[in-house]
């Protein structure tokens, strides 16, 4: 049994999510305690509970302290089952981090699966639906398996109700090499919104465009929803190179100027296009699981995160393989596995 202290390095729930993920794909149970401790409100949180829930379903294991509020969960996986999956998170709870905890077991199942995943799709905190299509899955796909996501309605915090859908037909995680980004090829800002006044999008979107002042104007558009999606807002830059994709993204929040967003959004991503690393923090954190499957292959990234070397720590033990992170000349970082 693989025991865990949730407190140790990130102390989030990517931790528990990557635990059941990686149990289910090596068959080693797990034992993890003090649950997201550094986190204001400790324990597991609805959206973390389904995501549990969602590694029993797709493999009939068995979990104990499994509950709102829980610090101490004991996991057995099962075998990863193919099939057509429906999981909702209830509240706002992420999607895109329901779908994290089973993609990567169900990619090593032994025929195609559907998922639909039903709850937030744009939350604070989760990758967006549009960095899992488009800076996720892409690399996923290029490793060998081929997954399709689409989305069917926005989901924001709090209120939730979006939904996505994903095809996932597996194949073995074959060891790739993500050294550079290639060229500049594309980009965009875009700012979709639902049941908020158009003039925060907008402003949002100006402030963004004021700090870009390369990106052609053209690029910047501000998209209206219907008014049940929301409501909410997000800011999601996008710059496609050749061999990989950024979206940096702001959140609209309540108590936070839609300028402000803009202007943080725009200068994370002057940061990212200023430097050669193929994946930016959060891509870099999530990459961590397909690539450790994989038993080899690297990738560069920028200046790591908490999450990414807490993803390093958990994979390490749960595969026995080491991946090692180490700083180059240009500043980037090599994650490298086997
Ligand atoms: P945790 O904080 O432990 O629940 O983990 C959050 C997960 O969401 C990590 O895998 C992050 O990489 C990912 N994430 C958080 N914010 C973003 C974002 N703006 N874009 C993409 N991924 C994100």
């Amino acid at each position: 049994m693989m025991m865990i202290d949730g407190s140790e390095g990130e102390g989030g729930g990517q931790m528990v999510r990557n635990s059941c993920a990686l149990s289910l794909a090596t068959g080693t149970p797990f034992r993890i305690t003090h649950i997201r401790a550094k986190r204001s409100k400790p324990g597991l949180m609805r959206q973390h509970v389904t995501a549990v829930e969602a590694a029993l379903a797709i493999s009939g294991g068995e979990c104990s302290g499994l509950a709102v509020g829980s610090s101490d969960l004991t996991f057995h996986p099962g075998k990863a089952q193919a099939g057509e999956y429906h999981f909702a998170v209830g509240t706002a709870g992420s999607t895109g981090l329901v779908l994290q905890t089973v993609l990567m077991p169900l990619l090593l199942a032994d025929g195609p699966s559907r998922l639909v995943l039903e709850g937030g799709t744009h939350n604070i905190l989760a990758p967006p639906f549009d960095f899992i299509e488009r800076c996720f899955l892409p690399v996923i796909n290029r490793m060998g398996p081929q997954v399709s996501a689409r989305l069917m309605r926005h989901g924001f915090y709090p209120r939730g109700g979006g939904r996505i859908e994903v095809d996932i037909i597996p194949a073995p995680l074959s060891p790739i090499t993500c050294a550079g980004r290639g060229e500049l090829v594309e980009v965009s800002a875009r700012a979709p919104y639902s049941g908020l006044p158009h003039d925060i999008a907008e402003r949002m979107l100006a402030r963004a465009r004021k700090e870009l002042s390369q990106w052609p104007e053209e690029t910047f558009a501000v998209r209206k929803l219907p008014d049940d999606q929301g409501p909410g807002v997000i800011l999601m830059l996008e710059a496609r190179y050749a061999h990989a994709v950024e979206i940096v993204s702001a959140f609209g929040q309540l108590g936070v100027s839609a300028e402000r967003l803009g202007k943080t959004a725009a200068a994370r991503m002057r940061g990212f296009q200023e430097c050669d690393a193929f994946a930016g923090p959060y891509l870099a954190d999530q990459l961590i699981l397909p690539f450790a499957l994989a038993g080899g292959g690297v990738f560069t990234t920028v200046k790591p995160s908490q999450h990414l070397v807490t993803a390093i720590d958990i994979a390490q033990r749960f595969t026995g393989k080491p991946i090692r992170l180490t700083q180059q000349s240009d500043g980037s970082h090599l994650v490298s596995m086997g």
